[in-house]
C-alpha cells in the first residue's frame, strides 16, 4: 500500500532516520531522469553519488523517462559521461523502449508504423524489428499531392523537433483507417529550458491530431501502468511494495506510482513544486489525490547522509 512505511504519507518531507529506513525498506527505485537526476547536460549535484551507492547496496536502480528522443544505448552513454558509473541498458525504460516492446509484444503490428518522433524513437523501433515509414518529404510536397504510403497500421507520435505541418496532415490520413492505432509514447505537455523558457512536448502534438481525427491516443509513457509492466516483466517478482518512484512532475510521475501501487518521492528539484502537491492534496477531486506524493526531498542528494550513517554503522 503506497505510504505505508512509518505512517507519515501524504507530501512528508523528510530526511536523516526516515529517509534511512526508507531506502532500507525499498530493493526497487525507480528514478525519471530530466529534473531528478539531471538538468539537460548537467547532473545534480550528489546524484551520481546516490545512485552509484544504491547500486553497490545492491539495490535495482531503473530509469524511467517519458523522453523518446535518445535511443537507450546513448541513455548509457550520457550517464557514464556525467559520473554515473555502473548503468546498464537493461536499467532504462525510455518511453520510445516501451512504445516498441508494445507494438511488438502487446498489439503485435502487422504493417508499417508512421511515427511522428526524433530519430532515437525510430531506432528502437527498428531494433525491435518494427517496420517504420522512412521516406523523406520533399520540402516542396503538400498533403494535396504527396504520396501515402501502403500498409500503415499504427501512427506513434513523440517529442519532434522538426515537426511540419505535413507530418500532421498525413497522420490525420491514416487515422482516418478504423484499423489503424493511435499511439503517444507520453503526454508531456511542456519541458522547461532555461531562462524560463519551455518546449511543447508530446502533449501538444498529440492534441493536434486527437481533435484533427476525433480519436484517443493510447499513451505508452507515464502516468500509464505500462511502464511498469515492461520493469515487471524484465525484473520477474518485482514487488510493487518493494519499490519507491523517484520524480520531479506530480501529472506524470506521482500519478504514474500511484497508479503502480508504488509509494512514491517528490523530488524539488524539477518542475513541481510543494505548493502544486498541496493544492491537489487539499483538492475536494478524490482522484487529485493521486497525484499527491508520499515523500518529498529537496534533492535526491538528501539520500547522501543515510548512506554515511549506515556506513558509520558497518565500522
Ligand atoms: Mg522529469
Amino acid at each position: 500500500m503506497a505510504g505505508a512505511f512509518g505512517g507519515f504519507k501524504g507530501c512528508q518531507k523528510i530526511r536523516g532516520p526516515q529517509l534511512r529506513s526508507l531506502m532500507e525498506a525499498k530493493d526497487y527505485f525507480l528514478f525519471d531522469c530530466d529534473g531528478v537526476i539531471w538538468h539537460g547536460e548537467q547532473a545534480v549535484t550528489g546524484a551520481a553519488k546516490v545512485v552509484n551507492a544504491l547500486i553497490s547496496r545492491g539495490k535495482n536502480v531503473v530509469f524511467v523517462t517519458n523522453n523518446s528522443t535518445r535511443p537507450r544505448e546513448s541513455y548509457v552513454h550520457k550517464f557514464f559521461r556525467l559520473g554515473f558509473t555502473g548503468v546498464m541498458l537493461e536499467q532504462i525504460f525510455s518511453s520510445g523502449y516501451c512504445s516498441a516492446l508494445y507494438l511488438r509484444d502487446v498489439v503485435k503490428v502487422r504493417g508499417q508504423v508512421f511515427v511522428i518522433g526524433c530519430d532515437g524513437l525510430r531506432r528502437e523501433l527498428q531494433e525491435a524489428g518494427i517496420p517504420c515509414v522512412e521516406e523523406e518529404d520533399d520540402p516542396a510536397a503538400t498533403i494535396y499531392d504527396c504520396a501515402l504510403a501502403p500498409d500503415v497500421k499504427a501512427v506513434l507520435v513523440g517529442h519532434d523537433d522538426k515537426l511540419t505541418f505535413l507530418k500532421l496532415a498525413k497522420a490525420s490520413c491514416f487515422l482516418r483507417d478504423p484499423e489503424c492505432l493511435f499511439l503517444a509514447t507520453d503526454n508531456d505537455p511542456w519541458h522547461p529550458l532555461s531562462g524560463g523558457r519551455i518546449l511543447p512536448g508530446s502533449g501538444s502534438l498529440i492534441a493536434a491530431l486527437e481533435v484533427a481525427s476525433g480519436r484517443k491516443a493510447t499513451v505508452i509513457g507515464k502516468p500509464s501502468r505500462f511502464m511498469f509492466e515492461c520493469i515487471s516483466s524484465q525484473f520477474s517478482g518485482v514487488d510493487p511494495a518493494q519499490c519507491l518512484m523517484v520524480g520531479d512532475r506530480l501529472e506524470t510521475d506521482m500519478l504514474f506510482g500511484s497508479n503502480c501501487g508504488l509509494d512514491t518521492m517528490l523530488t524539488l528539484t524539477g518542475v513541481s513544486q510543494l505548493e502544486d502537491a498541496e493544492v491537489y492534496r487539499s483538492s475536494e477531486l478524490t482522484a487529485n489525490h493521486s497525484l499527491v506524493p508520499d515523500y518529498v526531498v529537496d534533492t535526491i542528494a538528501d539520500f547522501l547522509p543515510a548512506f554515511e550513517e549506515l556506513d558509520e554503522q558497518i565500522n
